[in-house]
């Protein structure tokens, strides 16, 4: 009987444990408490001081945030990193010209004298992390009213942050998780001279274009290879030829071994941000408010874009970089609303705050302490909607790749500013010069036809979707002028203003004094964009902030309230853009009814989509030849080329190039997406569709040797076969 009863909790226990859905973003020094026991139950064979130590050399000495907002991992002992393709995107486009364009052609050094230098480029490595919620709330009583909070939060804040990285070259961060219920000090180690070592073109590592991004199946090679240089001593320096490869702490075997159904995998990386734990209007008003205006206006300037970079290959290199990252946000707002729709969040939130609420008004102190959460939430998101919707509309309409020129036009104001007040020259010199290195990007990726194009659509989308009330004075000048034919009002502006020719920009700059800022104001791009801004500035920015810090002030209660409502669960954090743990499985899943996806995609997929008449499906003749003579190498399972693999793996932007690792710790792939139906895991995760997109690192190894002939490269990594 004994016996028995034993056996029925073991079942529970295991049927429990499995129950469990892979969902969440764990923090690394929490993993021995919360997660270890169930991570290994999973099949993870190692322990959490394996995977985060500040005793001995452990993986978070391999993993790094790469330029702000990816993840990428070192995989050899002299800093040989990689990351995902569309991570290096912006940089290797900035390294190209049209005679040597890597985005085209991609790129291999062959030699450590080949790495091109990368200035601009940087990865940040965490040293430590530590909870300092109780030095953070030093002081802070009930009592105190908010702003007084605040600063004293700041001020302890600081203090941390000074104490921790006094007589080092570190950088430290205090960052609030559970919406300020918690603080971790994060101290970090920066490296700034990073060098290009080789991608693939990108009909390899962006196979599949805007067309397959954010889907599942996928056969994207999204992976670029770099290396971290440092002093002779090992530290942090600035570009200079006598740096040397960082030596890391540690670096991650490559395991050749495969990737099967079930497999454990665990992500290391740096999640940007999620909104788990926010209340329905929240996820209203970015579904049915935001979003949708949005995808409009995106869709007019991903369409003007293409249909010019089809023309010409010139303006193919100047605005790929523009349009992918447009149409990555674009693609997945709409992803994103289809799963909530189908998920039902909203009304799925709305009875969850129906269960919270009647929880609250059970008990008189919750109800002192909580009662009024929802109501207000109500209150300010019906205000923040159009606030939000203006701010965000207004910027992707003229200053995120929008209408280019005023853009352009808009830098201009801080130099024509200086000169309201007795010019400070020294203080003119510096905006100038900095007006002219940022005019040099800007109109290296400028072709004046294609930014024409979008002045007009663009114009006439913000006339249509911006109630009058929140359109700009100027904007609305010069629509009754133009009687609304924009087409006719931009032939008549970009010959005459300075905003679309680079010679004449810098004449201007150039020789600007007292008597320029009366020219400007001739300028009808100018005067659009300083009307613009200033009404952001003027009219939107102050109420947003406003709202935004109203909410923000509840958020804290809020989170405390859905802890205590769910005792038992174990909540993880939003991601914050710090190092965060996933784990899970390989898995394949149900897309529609009887339509089931399997967990991994081949070269022979790649070869199935080949469409030479396709821009993002034209497969390089190499890689057909390879696949013809079925010279694989030892980069094979089943007797095909692996290409890319899924998971149920909790992830978001920012985790794009995190190391995907098997039950060993060894690195098995590249995280670079998520399928399409559960893109919404940024609001709710799905458990049945969630899925995250692996570049399958045999893959990149194949690239690197057989298609790019660079495989001396492998001889410094650490592959475990
Ligand atoms: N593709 C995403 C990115 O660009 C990764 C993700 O959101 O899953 O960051």
């Amino acid at each position: 009987m004994k016996k028995l009863l034993l056996l029925s909790t073991f079942l529970f226990i295991t049927l429990f444990a499995t129950a469990i859905p892979d969902e969440g973003m764990w923090i690394p020094i929490l993993i021995e408490k919360y997660n270890i026991k169930l991570m290994q139950e999973k099949g993870f064979k190692l322990t959490a001081e394996d995977i985060y130590s500040v005793n001995k050399a452990s993986m978070k000495d391999a993993v790094v945030m790469f330029g702000g907002g990816c993840t990428g991992e070192l995989i050899s002992p002299e800093g040989l990193l990689i990351t995902n393709h569309h991570c290096g995107y912006g940089t290797i486009q900035r390294l190209s010209s049209i005679e040597h364009n890597y985005l085209a052609d991609g790129y291999w050094a062959m030699s450590r004298d080949q790495e091109i230098p990368s200035p601009g480029s940087f990865v940040t490595i965490l040293k430590r992390m530590e909870d300092v919620t109780d030095k953070m709330f030093k002081g802070v009583t009930d009592g105190m009213d908010n702003e007084a909070r605040q600063q004293l939060l700041n001020t302890n804040s600081e203090e941390i942050r000074k104490n921790a990285i006094e007589g080092t070259n570190y950088t430290a961060r205090v960052t609030p998780f559970y919406m300020g219920n918690q603080y971790f000090l994060m101290v970090y180690e920066t490296f700034n001279d990073i060098r290009f070592v080789g991608a693939p073109p990108e009909a390899i590592g962006k196979f599949g274009g805007e067309t397959d991004n954010w889907v599942w199946p996928r056969h994207t090679g999204d992976f670029s290879v770099w290396r971290v240089y440092a002093s002779k001593d090992n530290k942090p320096a600035a570009y200079s030829s006598d740096n040397v490869p960082y030596k890391p702490l540690y670096h991650f075997p490559i395991s050749l071994k495969g990737v099967h159904e079930g497999d454990f995998t665990m992500i290391f990386g740096y999640p940007g941000s999620t909104s788990e734990y926010a209340p329905s209007y929240y996820i209203d008003m970015v579904k049915n408010y935001i979003n949708p205006k949005r995808i409009a206006i995106q869709t007019a300037k991903i369409e003007i874009m293409e249909a010019a970079m089809n023309t010409d290959p010139l303006i193919r290199l100047q605005y790929s970089a523009k349009k992918f990252g447009i149409a990555n946000g674009w693609k997945k707002s709409i992803g994103e609303n289809q799963g909530l729709e189908r998920m039902k969040t909203i009304e799925k939130k709305q009875e969850y705050e129906k269960r919270l609420t009647e929880w609250i008004s059970a008990d008189e102190g919750r109800k002192a302490k909580f009662g009024d959460l929802l109501p207000s939430y109500e209150k300010l998101y019906a205000q923040l909607r159009d606030y939000s919707l203006v701010n965000s509309f207004t910027s992707d309409a003229f200053f995120s790749s929008g209408a280019e020129a005023v853009g352009c036009a808009r830098n201009m104001m801080t130099l024509a500013g200086l000169y309201e007040t007795v010019p400070d020259e020294a203080r003119i010199s510096v905006v100038k010069s900095e007006l002219l290195v940022g005019a040099k990007g800007f109109f290296k990726n400028y072709n004046p036809e294609t930014d024409k194009k979008l002045f007009v659509s663009i114009m006439k989308l913000y006339g249509e979707n911006l109630d009058p009330e929140w359109q700009a004075p100027e904007y609305i000048k010069i629509k009754n002028s133009c009687k609304g034919d924009f087409q006719v009002l931009a032939d008549k502006l970009y010959p005459a203003t300075i905003f679309a020719d680079e010679a004449k920009f810098i004449a201007f700059v150039n020789a600007f004094n007292t008597g320029s800022v009366a020219k400007l104001q001739k300028d009808p791009i100018y005067r659009l964009a300083k009307s613009v801004s200033n009404f952001i500035s003027e009219n939107v920015r102050g109420g947003l902030n406003r709202i935004s810090s109203e909410v923000q002030k509840l958020n804290p209660l809020y989170m405390t309230a859905q802890m205590e409502f769910e005792k038992d669960r174990i909540f993880y954090p939003d991601a914050n853009s710090t190092l965060r743990v996933a784990y899970g499985s390989v898995k394949g899943y149900y897309s529609k009814d009887a339509i089931y996806f399997k967990h991994y995609t081949t070269l022979k997929g790649i070869i199935e989509k080949d469409n030479p008449e396709i821009f993002d499906y034209d497969v390089p003749d190499r890689l057909r030849q390879l696949y013809e003579s079925r010279d694989y190498g030892r980069y094979t399972q089943d007797g095909e080329v692996p290409v890319c693999f899924i998971a149920n793996n909790h992830t978001t932007g920012g985790n794009s190039g995190s190391p995907v690792l098997n039950a060993e710790g060894n690195l098995i792939g590249i995280n670079f997406d998520r399928a399409w139906e559960g893109v919404a895991s940024d609001l709710a995760f799905n458990p049945d569709q969630s899925r995250n997109i692996s570049l399958d690192i045999r893959y990149a190894l194949f690239i690197i040797d057989k298609f790019a002939g660079a495989g001396y490269l492998l001889k410094e990594m650490t592959i475990v076969e």
